[in-house]
């Protein structure tokens, strides 16, 4: 294992039709909640083991109050090799610089319409001005680079997206990324026809503008393509059409310290009890060690009896 994801907050301020109901969830109380040095010390842990890539998550990581406080102690942790964070953005204005200057090195930011009315549609938010503000102000630091802007692909909605989001691409130094659609919506209303993949937006984009693939990173969970031309880059994150599950090198932690090795688990390790209840660092390898021993050998949204995860995509942390 090489990579985890942080949730810091199951807390978010959008609510995207494929991810939380309009009302939103019930909230875990305060105490639940890992505290930025229980945080630090997992992760320390994690990276003394080889796991040296951190990204920050949630729910949504800007609404964690002091959140550079946390990148700091994130990225003078030894062995932590790269820092990042996805966000909706909306928040990004004011934190961008905060952030930088904590040590936050990379940066994903979601986005699924460039139109404002189908902003809000998907997100039930009106607030795509502030993201494409928080963009704006994450491209002055070019020490915050690679920025990625994902998508989450759905048939009937994200079709008529596609051109613009693939002009952001050419227009702008940010990898414009496809999600498929995958079944970790709190309101259980997945069906598969409802994935838009991958390989049908390349053609969408490829009527246009021919692309041409990248190599990746063996445990790359993308496939990037390059403009013909030369102007820009695009991704597709294919997990329902495509799976990865055989070169996954992630860990999760939720935002009440519970460790899952799979967006789809069904078990999580309670590494919150083990941090409260005065574990060592050994103690806390040894409970990593026997998660990932146990990590599952592939998701099975495509086969029949696929039984959904525990929690949905904002309480695992996406
Ligand atoms: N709030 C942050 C954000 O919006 O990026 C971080 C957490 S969010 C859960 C992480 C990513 O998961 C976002 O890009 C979101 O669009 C994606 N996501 C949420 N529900 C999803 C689903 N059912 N299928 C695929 N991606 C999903």
């Amino acid at each position: 294992m090489h990579s985890v994801r942080v949730s810091v907050t199951d807390k978010c301020n959008f609510r995207c039709t494929y991810c939380m109901p309009a009302e939103g969830l019930t909230w875990l109380p305060r105490a639940e909640v890992l505290s930025f040095e229980e945080i630090a010390r997992v992760v320390s842990v994690l990276a003394q083991m080889g796991v040296g890539e951190v990204r920050l998550t949630g729910g949504e990581p800007l609404v964690r109050r002091d959140l550079p406080v946390l990148v700091r102690a994130l990225a003078d942790t030894p062995g932590v090799v790269d820092l990042s964070l996805t966000t909706n953005g909306v928040l990004l204005d004011r934190l961008a610089g905060p952030l930088v200057r904590a040590g936050l090195q990379r940066l994903n930011v979601s986005l699924d319409s460039l139109s404002h009315v189908r902003f809000a549609e998907v997100t039930r938010r009106d607030a795509l001005a502030a993201v494409l503000r928080g963009l704006a102000e994450a491209e002055r630091y070019p020490e915050l680079r690679p920025i990625k802007v994902n998508c989450v692909a759905l048939r009937g909605f994200t079709e008529p997206e596609v051109p613009a989001l693939a002009a952001l691409a050419r227009a702008k130094p940010y990898v414009v990324r496809f999600i498929e659609f995958m079944p970790l919506d709190a309101d259980e209303s997945w069906r598969d026809d409802q994935v838009l993949t991958g390989d049908e937006i390349r053609r969408l984009i490829e009527e246009r503008w021919p692309l041409e693939e990248l190599p990746a990173k063996p445990s790359s969970t993308s496939r990037r393509f390059r403009f013909r031309d030369g102007a820009g880059e695009i991704g597709f994150v294919n997990p329902v059409s495509e799976p990865f599950c055989s070169s996954c090198d992630r860990l999760r932690i939720t935002a009440d310290g519970q460790l899952r090795t799979c967006l789809f688990s069904r078990r999580e390790w309670d590494l919150k009890a083990a941090l409260r209840s005065g574990a060592d660092d050994r103690d806390l390898a040894e409970l990593i060690r026997t998660a990932v021993r146990h990590k599952e050998l592939k998701h099975k949204i495509n086969e029949r009896g696929f039984v959904r995860a525990s929690r949905s995509m904002s309480q695992i942390g996406g």
